[in-house]
């Protein structure tokens, strides 16, 4: 059935914490709670977000288009037979 073959997407998120003014936004608007507000500073004295629950991102990139700072990017994370699809093409 066409259904059972689709897969549930999956996003790697990278932060770059000297970008971030810890805004919280990323963390407020994931709708599937990665992310949090870490307790340690950056060199301009916020808190910058980090990462939570890794396996619960579904590459929305919400948190890439909500971040005034541009300070998060996701990319995506494709699973081993969609690596080996891509390798060979
Ligand atoms: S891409 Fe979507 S699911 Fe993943 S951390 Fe960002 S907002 Fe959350
Ligand atoms: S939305 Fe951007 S600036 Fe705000 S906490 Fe997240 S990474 Fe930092």
């Amino acid at each position: 059935m066409f259904f059972g073959k689709l897969k549930e997407a999956h996003g790697k998120v990278v932060i770059n914490r000297n970008w971030c003014k810890g805004c919280g936004y990323c963390v407020q608007y994931c709708p599937t709670n990665v992310l949090e507000m870490s307790s340690g500073y950056n060199p301009k004295g916020y808190h910058p977000p980090e990462v939570k629950s890794a396996d619960s991102c579904r590459n929305c990139k919400f948190c890439e288009l909500i971040c005034p700072e541009f300070a998060i990017f996701v990319m995506e994370e494709l699973d081993e037979e969609q690596t080996s699809v891509a390798a060979a093409t």
